[in-house]
């Protein structure tokens, strides 16, 4: 692994940024590509999808299995990417860090792992209206096994969490709470270190789903004070199959295993196995090493634009497109928290949010349309979809302006 790239760019330029990812070159339908869906997944710089390439081709071996040169080469590279995400996420030790194959896997291991020897029944988790099915679902099967129930806490009609209906929720029945710091539908950013204050007091834990936050904005893990934080590699500029879960050291060693299997062992007799220390504990199996590698390079690419950087430039996109859109006729946006990440939901009036999105596509534009993985938060809207345009630092105000025009264009023809 090279040195990390910590010094920020003096300044940060667009165009160069955007040189950066292969991909945003392309046309789609003969026009070219305007890609507005980074909260589904981000596009990847050519130095990250250059790790990977090199790992196969120069380093590639096991982790961790043999003494061979190759072998210990793919183990420092992938170690060394759990340290560079464990420092990008302010953890205190790498060892804080399991490495996943993303957030859903990152909460399922709290599920099983922290949560479902200790529940009862007439337990709760509380969760939020605006949850994504990752941070709702698992919770559901661990609780439906154990006897326990799902509280939900309100939102505003602008997408706001309650967080005085959150507090009087966390009553001594919740044994834990999971809550999403940024909402990949509202772009709501939660106010997670006031929650994690509240849940402390109670002596609740607060898992914080980051998927949404990790990417756009600089996180120290420390600092919200959650007990655990999960997130998502393919939505930072890093291949698709990684991730991971922090918890402090001390929450990590009480947790039991998962999934058992190889890697995560310190001996195995049939008359009992003894495991390894966390985070090994909870990585049983081959992982995705090339994917590490090249989350890895994500990061050191992320930490020389500097997150500050990231964070004003994609507040600028939200600002200019947010501005456009609504002057537009019969256009309504969900979602009007004032501390908002680069994602507008919208809908048409009388349009079909798939429609907008097939006759967006055919003008080069990818926004993505539905239900974004959040049932309960279309049930609350009352839509079954919505329309979502989500921006990332490589994208352009020129972009914003041909999206506007097209989306224009699409609503005239079906309205
Ligand atoms: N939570 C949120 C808020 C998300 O946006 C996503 C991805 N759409 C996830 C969880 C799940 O992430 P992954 O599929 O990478 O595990």
């Amino acid at each position: 692994m090279s040195a990390p790239l910590r010094e920020p760019l003096p300044a940060f330029d667009p165009l160069r940024v955007r040189a950066d990812f292969p991909l945003l070159t392309r046309t789609v339908h003969g026009k070219p590509l305007v890609y507005f869906d980074s909260a589904n997944t981000s596009q990847k710089p050519a130095l990250v999808i250059e790790a990977v390439d090199r790992f196969y081709r120069q380093h590639n071996a096991n982790v961790a299995r043999a003494v061979h040169a190759l072998s210990e080469e793919a183990t420092a590279a992938y170690e060394g990417a759990r340290v560079a995400l464990a420092r990008f996420i302010g953890a205190g030790t790498p060892d804080e860090l399991v490495l996943t194959s993303g957030t859903t896997m990152a909460i399922n291991l709290v599920a099983y792992s922290y949560l479902q020897p200790q529940l009862k029944p007439g337990d709760t988790v509380l969760v939020t209206q605006m949850e994504h099915h990752a941070n709702i679902v698992p919770w559901q099967l661990v609780c439906a096994r154990n006897g326990a129930t799902l509280k939900v806490a309100p939102i505003s009609e602008r997408g706001e969490l309650i967080v005085e209906r959150f507090v009087e929720l966390l009553t001594p029945e919740v044994k834990l709470a999971g809550v999403t710091h940024v909402s990949n539908v509202l772009g709501t950013v939660n106010p997670v270190r006031e929650l994690a204050r509240e849940c402390r007091r109670r002596g609740i834990p607060l898992l914080v789903d980051g998927s949404q936050a990790v990417p756009h904005m600089a996180v120290d893990v420390q600092t919200i004070g959650c007990d655990f934080y999960a997130f998502t590699g393919h939505k930072m500029c890093g291949p698709t199959g990684t991730g991971g879960l922090w918890a402090r050291r001390e929450r990590l060693s009480a947790m039991p295993p998962f999934f058992g299997g190889g890697e995560m062992i310190r001996e195995v007799r049939f008359s009992g196995t003894t495991f390894a220390d966390p985070p090994h504990r909870f990585e049983a199996g081959t992982p995705n090493i090339a994917g590490f590698v090249g989350l890895g390079a994500a990061v050191q690419y992320l930490e020389r634009l500097g997150m500050a950087n990231v964070f004003a430039r994609e507040r600028e996109l939200l600002a200019y497109a947010s501005d456009a859109l609504r002057s537009m006729p019969g256009l309504r946006i969900i979602g009007e928290a004032p501390d908002k990440a680069a994602v507008i939901s919208f809908l048409v009036a009388g349009a079909h949010a798939h429609d907008l999105a097939t006759l967006l596509d055919l003008e080069g534009i990818a926004v993505r349309s539905g239900h974004h993985c959040a049932h309960p938060l279309m049930q609350f809207y009352g839509v079954p979809a919505t329309c979502r345009a989500s921006f990332a630092f490589y994208n352009t105000t020129d972009e914003i302006d041909r999206f506007v025009a097209a989306l224009d264009k699409v609503r005239r023809l079906l309205v």
